[in-house]
C-alpha cells in the first residue's frame, strides 16, 4: 500500500469540496485535477478518495495531496462557479476559496 503525501498549509492537512449548487458543469477542475475532481453523470463535479472513489454526497470532502495542491488550489481560483472550497482539517477555515477573507 503506497502512502500519498498529504497537503497541508503551515503543517497543517488541507481537504477539498464542491458546493454543487453552484457548479456550472464546465469541467474545469477535472482537467487541472483529475485526480481529485470528476464530473459524474449529473454533469456535476465531485471530489474524489485517493483511490479513485467518487464523493457523491454534497459537500463531501477529500484530502488535497500534497503533489496536486497547485492544481486544486487552481481549480479553485479558474472555477466559474465559485464553489471549490479548500481549508484546514483541524478547524475547517477555508485557505483557498470564495470564503475566504
Ligand atoms: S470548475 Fe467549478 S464550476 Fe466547473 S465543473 Fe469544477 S466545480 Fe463545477
Amino acid at each position: 500500500m503506497s502512502v500519498q503525501q498529504e497537503a497541508s498549509v503551515d503543517g497543517e492537512a488541507l481537504e477539498v469540496w464542491i458546493d454543487q449548487d453552484l457548479c456550472t458543469g464546465d469541467g474545469i477542475c477535472a482537467q487541472y485535477a483529475p485526480e481529485v475532481f470528476e464530473l459524474d453523470i449529473d454533469g456535476l463535479a465531485y471530489v474524489k478518495t485517493a483511490d479513485d472513489q467518487l464523493l457523491q454526497d454534497p459537500g463531501a470532502t477529500t484530502r488535497v495531496p500534497l503533489p496536486l495542491l497547485t492544481d486544486v488550489v487552481d481549480s479553485a481560483k479558474e472555477c466559474p462557479g465559485e464553489c471549490i472550497h479548500v481549508r484546514r482539517v483541524s478547524d475547517k477555515v477555508e485557505v483557498y476559496g470564495p470564503d475566504v477573507a
